[in-house]
């Protein structure tokens, strides 16, 4: 079995294998390849913890396994990440264990990565504003990822924390970007793509806010109740997915299905996309909204190429198991 420590994530899994790992994974789940099995999420009663499983088997790729997690309010106070990942994978022909690997840094790529895919397949390709709402952990690798996607000549933010836009800031100056802190009107109406990554659970970006031709990606959703933007938003966009079952339920269009503004038939498969079977964006005035609301098999995507760079370079911890 092997062993990929947190410690020697970053330096094994760069942003593209992410965005390659998790593209081919969106591919696989349209074309039914691959499926995610039911999540796995509790209030353990101890430390204030939310734990649990996301887990799912890729037959195209061969990734069987499970991403073990969660939520430690405390252990900020330990000098620890509060979100706990580990993600385990197993040899889809023996069901042998295959390999530990750690998960926090993974969850954070996976995630900015889901998002690139859908800029790469759906935003204009003229896009050279981006607009960041949200400045907290997720943030930074949400515009990192986003930024090779386009010819971004400006990134434009707003946080309901705004003494949290630093953040932005230092990673817009990182990837030699202006960025201006800016009201939502003024973020609706300038940004070509915009990017929603908060924990908020009432809508922050109203249908007045966007203009036609934008690309949503709203990632921060994750939970029935949390809510980014106006469901009126996802009326009128074209709206796309990694998993229909999640968005329609803890996605953001949960919202707009339960307003019954729109229903599950109108919530496209970003694979469909990346597959060549749906067309995606077709004229430079329609809204395109993705709904990230994040899978398992993308854990078990990226740990997977983790396992795969860690081992060509000899640098895998193997134990006898
Ligand atoms: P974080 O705690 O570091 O930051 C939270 C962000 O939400 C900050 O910008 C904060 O200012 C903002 N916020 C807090 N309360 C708000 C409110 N009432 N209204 C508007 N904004 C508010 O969290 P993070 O690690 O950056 O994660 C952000 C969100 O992304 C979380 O909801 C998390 O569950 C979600 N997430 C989604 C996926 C996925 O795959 N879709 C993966 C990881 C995290």
């Amino acid at each position: 079995m092997t062993i990929v420590p947190e410690s020697a994530i970053a330096e094994l899994i760069s942003a593209e294998a992410a965005f390659d790992a998790v593209e081919a994974t969106f591919g696989a789940m349209a074309r039914g390849d691959a499926y995610n099995f039911p999540v796995i999420r509790e209030a353990i009663g101890h430390a204030d913890a939310l734990y649990g499983f996301k887990s799912g088997f890729d037959r195209a790729g061969l990734h069987l396994g499970l991403k073990s997690g969660g939520y430690w309010p405390g252990n900020d106070a330990k000098g620890l990440t509060n979100h706990q990942s580990t993600v385990f994978l197993f040899d889809a022909d023996t069901g042998r264990a295959r390999a530990v690997v750690g998960g926090n840094l993974l969850t954070a790529l996976r995630t900015a990565a889901a998002s690139a895919v859908s800029i790469r397949h759906l935003a204009r390709r003229d896009a050279k504003v981006l607009g960041m709402i949200g400045a907290g952990h997720q943030s930074a690798f949400q515009m990192r990822a986003a930024a090779a996607q386009r010819d971004f000549e400006k990134v434009i933010g707003w946080n309901f924390h705004p003494e949290m836009l630093s953040r932005l800031e230092e990673t817009a100056a990182e990837l030699g970007l202006p960025f201006e802190g800016v009201e939502l009107d003024q973020l609706g109406a300038e940004a070509d793509v915009i990017i929603t990554i908060t924990s908020s659970f009432a809508p922050t970006l109203l249908d007045a806010h966007v203009r036609p031709g934008t690309h949503l990606a709203c990632m921060g959703t994750d939970t029935v109740g949390k809510q980014e933007v106006e469901a009126a938003i996802l009326a009128r966009a074209t709206v796309f997915t990694d998993e229909v079952a999640q968005s329609v339920t803890l996605g953001e269009a949960q919202h707009a299905v339960k307003a019954g503004l729109i229903d599950e038939a109108d919530v496209q498969k970003i694979g469909d996309v990346i597959n060549g079977d749906h067309p995606g964006r077709t004229t430079d005035e329609e809204i395109t909204l993705f709904d990230g609301t994040g899978v398992g098999l993308q854990d078990l995507a990226v740990a997977a190429a983790a396992v795969e760079i860690a081992i060509e370079r000899g640098i895998a911890t193997e134990v006898a198991f």
